[in-house]
């Protein structure tokens, strides 16, 4: 299901170990939280499990930073009922600005991004096993 890939810069020191993709514990609210961490998002979880048809996507992705290009990778959680919605966010730990709404979570987009450490450095993407 889900994707785990090592991105190591070809131009510097730069890598990281990300996951991206649906888990088998992603799926519905009451599994996500169960490992779901953040404060404000939880209390959303809960409230809207009170109602039968919320609808959930949850997903792990990579969110990069359009400020100064910090690459996160985070839980995406959007929760919808009816004409209300939750979507949680984060803000960059590098420069404290907002992330972007959404993730990357495709193979083609993980493949497309920058270094976050070094000008003009492109990402080789190797992929590990599966997880979940
Ligand atoms: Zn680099
Ligand atoms: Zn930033």
């Amino acid at each position: 299901m889900g994707i785990a890939a090592k991105l190591s810069c070809t131009n510097c020191e730069y890598s990281q170990h990300v996951f991206v993709g649906i888990g088998f514990r992603f799926l519905d609210l009451r599994a996500i939280l169960e490992w779901y961490k953040p404060e404000e998002g939880r209390e959303q979880i809960k409230a809207f499990m009170r109602e039968e048809d919320a609808r959930v996507v949850c997903y792990k992705g990579v969110y990069a930073c359009e400020h100064c290009g910090y690459l996160l990778n985070e839980v995406y959680l959007h929760i919808e009922l009816q004409t209300q919605s939750y979507t949680n966010h984060y803000d960059c730990p590098r420069c404290h600005t907002q992330m972007p709404k959404q993730p990357f979570q495709r193979e083609v987009e993980i493949e497309c991004l920058d270094c976050p450490e070094c000008e003009g450095g492109k990402l080789d993407v190797n992929y590990d096993m599966d997880w979940d």
